[in-house]
């Protein structure tokens, strides 16, 4: 299927993760992709060759989110790689997707100011800076999804601060929606439950089979389950949602 061809798309933290499998799938729709990442460059040049053996077009783009400087930076990288390979800086598609991740601590008294200071810089702040940024290169039909998680409608205190920048990610879709309708901008969130990303928490059976628990289809998510919904918003067969909060936690919310 080619049903980006033609199209632009930045998914940042696609050096891993959800965010790869987000980065690949747009390619393969025939979406020119930048593949962004904070430290490993590595890992989002594997992005990249992973996308040009399957006869897609990619290249990679560094900025470290949350520290001084880096949407400038993100965008200086970001504009220099699509006017190399398209003569412009048009931007269709924006899959905000880096985030810190991970447990806060083991109880909410636990928190520290600074891991509040680090996630709200990195999972909400930067995609917010972001979106307001790359209106400046987004034309009508343009796509903006924000990665959330089932994390803000499900409790876990033990992921309080972390599920709070999610909140904060959800208002972005939210007043972001209604102002660029008119702009024929599309902005919408999406929450995937407990999702593979190849971390070393996946290779452990008992782990997962707990983790599976949650879901009513028993397992856990793939990247892909999560990509393919991503893929979908960014097609024209989704051009009439918006502000929406899709739920591609495999069910864990309805427990
Ligand atoms: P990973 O931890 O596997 O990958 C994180 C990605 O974000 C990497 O590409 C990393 O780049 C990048 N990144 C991290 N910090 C920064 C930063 N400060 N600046 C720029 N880039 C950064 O994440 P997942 O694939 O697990 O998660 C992807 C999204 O899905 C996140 O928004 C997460 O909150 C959400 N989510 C994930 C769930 C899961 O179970 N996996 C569940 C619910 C939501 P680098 O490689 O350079 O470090």
């Amino acid at each position: 299927m080619n049903r980006l061809a033609g199209k632009t798309a930045l998914v940042t933290g696609s050096s891993r993760g959800i965010g790869r499998a987000i980065a690949v799938r747009l390619a393969r729709e025939g979406a020119l992709v930048a593949v962004h990442y904070a430290v490993n460059e590595q890992a989002a040049l594997e992005t990249v060759t992973t996308i040009e053996k399957e006869g897609g077009r990619a290249f990679t783009v560094r900025a470290e989110l949350g520290t001084p400087g880096a949407v400038h930076t993100l965008f200086t990288g970001l504009e220099q790689g699509l006017k190399e390979r398209t003569g412009e800086a048009t931007l269709d598609i924006l899959v905000n997707n880096a985030a810190v991740t991970g447990m806060d601590g083991f109880s909410p008294e636990d928190v520290t100011q600074e891991q509040l200071d680090r996630y709200f810089e990195v999972n909400a702040k930067a995609p917010f800076l972001i979106v307001q940024r790359v209106l400046t290169n987004m034309p009508s039909g343009g796509r903006v999804i924000n990665i959330s998680s089932g994390l803000t409608r499900f409790a876990n205190p033990g992921q309080v601060a972390y599920a709070m920048t999610k909140g904060a990610l959800e208002q972005v879709t939210l007043h972001f929606a209604k102002h660029l309708g008119p702009r024929g901008i599309t902005v919408n969130t999406v929450a995937p439950g407990i999702t593979d990303n190849g971390g070393p928490i996946f290779d452990v059976p008992e782990a997962v089979e707990q983790m599976a628990g949650l879901s009513v289809f028993n397992r856990v998510g793939e990247a892909g389950d999560v990509a393919d919904v991503v893929t979908f918003l960014a097609t024209d067969e989704a051009r009439w949602i918006t502000g929406a909060f899709l739920d591609v936690s495999g069910g864990t919310l309805l427990r």
